[in-house]
Order: C-alpha cells, then structure tokens, then sequence
C-alpha cells in the first residue's frame, strides 16, 4: 500500500502549485483566485526515486452549505484521518496568518505528525515569515518554493521516513 501525503493548508498558500509538481500534470487547478480548486483531488506523485499517493484539499470558498469554518475544518479531519504524511502549508512571505492559526488548531488535535511548510520561500522576503512560523508549535517550518521547485530535497527526507 502507498503511502498518503496531504497537503493542508488555507486557499492561496499554493497547495495546488505544490500537488501539481508532485504529480507532474495540470490536474489541480492554480488560479490567483484563492480556493479555486473545487474538490478533494489524489493522484500518483513522486520526488525523484520516491513513489507516493498526494492528497490536494480546498474547496472552501464553494460552500452553499455550512461556514466557512466548518468546511475548512470537515476537510482538514478528512485529510488528518486519512494521510500518512500531513502537509500544513503556509505562505512563508505572507507570514502566519489568523486563518493560519485555525488550521493550526484543529491539526494538533490531529495525533499524527505534522510538517510545517513555509512556501513561497524563494528569495529573502520569506525570512520574517519562516521564523513566525514557529510560534505554530510544529517545530522548524520546511523552507519550499512549490513554483520554482526549491525544497523538495527536505520534502523528500519527509516522505521517506514514511515509505
Ligand atoms: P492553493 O489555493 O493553496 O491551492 O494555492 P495555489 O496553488 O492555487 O496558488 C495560489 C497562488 O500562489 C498562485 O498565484 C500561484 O502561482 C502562487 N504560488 C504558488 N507557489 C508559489 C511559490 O512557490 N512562490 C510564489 N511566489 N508564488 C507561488
Ligand atoms: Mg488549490
């Protein structure tokens, strides 16, 4: 069986961007809008020898039914019950954020591991924002750019221990 990665995170911190390097194909959807991609979307991913299953969430912005809160929350305990490996991206340049916070919440309920992710992080403008990070309580934020493709050594060490 494969091991499951989930990338969890609020809209815009480029979760999709991230699912789609992994994957190697345009399936998520990137937009500038935030919360554009529509469901829950998994695919086959890899990082150069290693093969596993990615898990790319969102969603949150289509809600005919419930609050916001609600459908972030139902989606990131769906992702925390079923991953092996949890992803909780933030936008390193934006720093941590109060939605951050939230999400933050609800993982450390999760009793798995979580591994903070800092995206963004090409270039020094992420800097304030990597070090804020700590104050999440989930140790050292992993430096990425998901669209430059900066990281993915440290993801891979990540996932390794899993697979
Ligand atoms: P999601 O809502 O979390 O899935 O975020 P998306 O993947 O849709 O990305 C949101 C925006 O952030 C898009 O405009 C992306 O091009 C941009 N983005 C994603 N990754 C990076 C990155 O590593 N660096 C920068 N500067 N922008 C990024
Ligand atoms: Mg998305």
């Amino acid at each position: 069986m494969s091991v499951l990665v989930a990338i969890v995170g609020r809209p815009n911190v480029g979760k999709s961007t991230l699912f789609n390097r992994l994957v190697g194909r345009r399936i998520a959807l990137v937009d500038d809008t935030p919360g554009v991609t529509r469901d829950r979307r998994e695919a086959d991913g890899r990082i150069g020898d290693l093969r596993f299953k990615v898990l790319d969430t969102a969603g949150y912005e289509d809600v005919t039914d419930g609050s916001l809160e609600d459908r972030m929350r139902q989606q990131t305990e769906m992702a925390i019950r079923d991953a092996d490996v949890i992803l909780f991206m933030i936008d390193a340049r934006a720093g941590v954020t109060p939605l951050d916070e939230r999400f933050a919440q609800v993982l450390r309920k999760a009793g798995k591991a979580v591994h903070l992710v800092g995206n963004k992080a090409e270039g020094r403008g992420a800097e304030p924002g990597l070090v804020e990070a700590y104050r999440l309580g989930f140790g050292e934020p992993i430096a990425l750019s998901a669209e430059h493709g900066l990281g993915l050594a440290d993801l891979h060490a990540i996932v390794s221990e899993a697979v």
